[in-house]
């Protein structure tokens, strides 16, 4: 029925890969880096493998990285979850989000995201059966307008579903936003489920998990995953944390999603978690230098550009350069000059859409001469 009525057809990711690869463009669409994370922690995959690690893990994660998750958040963010109860292992963060939506929300159900919003989160809410409700993220800073976020809670609401920092508009919210979601959730009783994936991949701002606020804790899940920080989108190792009775409860559903996940990657991220600090601190430094390298050349193109404060990606405006349908450039643009983007109409509903309608969404996690490039090509454009 969903795949019938047009709702998951090909993902734009896949689409916008296949055009980029047709036309040999430079792929500045789907979020992906095109450099691998650290040598040692490829050779820790290898090492799992030599040494055995070939069967199934336990269906909730090796222990090693379970308690890998846990020394992160303590050390990050002063969370201390206990890794038998409140921590599991999934298949990428698209895996904790599918099977954390279908354990809580059903027909009748209101889910409530951002928008625009992540593209599983509306694929997953329509498989549940629930309705997917939206509150706008206005340009420029994409902020949620607090009347609009309010109005979009009910009584029926059962779950708010976070992405923190944002994909596609690269916010990160800051402590009063999450504390107003927070508080509305706790007031509609309804589950804080958040995706922060791009959590170490800020510029210059500190990400604030929602869970470390007051009122949060005992109602949110939180997810990541290890593509994003170490740069292995390929190796699929998520995770989840959060009170027993809500993880107990993904656990039963992940059981026959997957059952379990990929045995040696587990092992060599529960290295990865464990880097130093500057690692960590070097990955957002190598970042931000990217980003100023593909806004500059973007900004040179004529075209208006919303600086991200996080993530892979930074948002532009097409108007003006008199371009108002942005789905249609996408499609156009690496015929066209030889670079892929994804329009950001594409993570919203009609009525954001609309709104959207001109905005275009460039992923800079690339070699600097390829942003360079990129810029480049983009300035012909003009
Ligand atoms: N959530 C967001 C906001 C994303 O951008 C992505 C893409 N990396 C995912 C989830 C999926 O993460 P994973 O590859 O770990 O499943
Ligand atoms: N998260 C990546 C993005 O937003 C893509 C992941 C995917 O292809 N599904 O570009």
């Amino acid at each position: 029925l969903l795949a019938s009525d047009g709702a998951l057809g090909v993902t734009i990711f896949e689409e916008m890969t296949t055009l980029a690869m047709q036309t040999g463009a430079i792929n500045l669409g789907q979020g992906f880096p095109d450099e691998d994370g650290p040598e040692e922690i490829k050779a820790a995959a290898r090492a799992a493998i030599a040494a055995g690690s070939n069967q199934y893990a336990p269906g909730k994660g090796i222990p090693q990285l379970r308690k890998a998750v846990s020394a992160h958040q303590s050390r990050f963010y002063g969370l201390d979850p206990d890794p038998d109860t409140e921590i599991i292992v999934t298949t990428g963060a698209t895996e904790g989000i599918a099977a954390s939506l279908l354990a809580f929300v059903g027909p009748g159900d209101e889910v409530l995201t951002f928008e625009p919003f992540y593209d599983s989160y509306g694929a997953i809410i329509g498989l549940s059966g629930a309705t997917h409700v939206t509150a706008p993220l206005l340009a420029p800073g994409f902020l949620p307008d607090t009347a609009a976020l309010e109005a979009a809670f009910t009584d029926r609401t059962k779950v708010v579903l976070l992405n923190n920092p944002h994909n596609p508009t690269g916010a990160v919210f800051p402590r009063e936003v999450l504390q107003r979601v927070v508080d509305l959730a706790r007031k509609h009783d309804a589950i804080i489920i958040t995706d922060e994936v791009y959590e170490h991949l800020t510029f210059g701002v500190r990400h604030i998990p929602v869970a470390t606020l007051p009122g949060a804790t005992d109602r949110t899940v939180t997810i990541s995953s290890a593509g994003k920080t170490f740069s292995f989108t390929g190796w699929k190792v998520g995770w989840l944390s959060g009170p027993e009775h809500l993880v107990a409860a993904i656990r039963t559903v992940k059981q026959f999603l997957t059952y379990s996940s990929g045995t040696p990657f587990q092992s060599a991220i529960a290295t990865a978690l464990a880097l130093p600090d500057e690692f960590y601190e070097g990955i957002s430094a190598t970042l931000r230098k990217k980003r100023d390298i593909l806004s500059e050349g973007l900004r040179a193109a004529g075209l208006d550009v919303f600086t991200p404060d996080g993530t892979y990606f930074v948002n532009v405006d097409t108007s003006p350069l008199g371009i108002r349908d942005s789905v249609d450039l996408a499609r156009r643009l690496p015929g066209l000059v030889g670079v892929a983007a994804i329009p950001v109409p594409v993570f919203c509903h009609p009525e954001g859409a609309e709104r959207t309608r001109s905005l275009l969404r460039f992923a800079f996690c690339k070699r600097d001469e390829v942003l360079e490039e990129a810029a480049a090509r983009l300035a012909t454009l003009r």
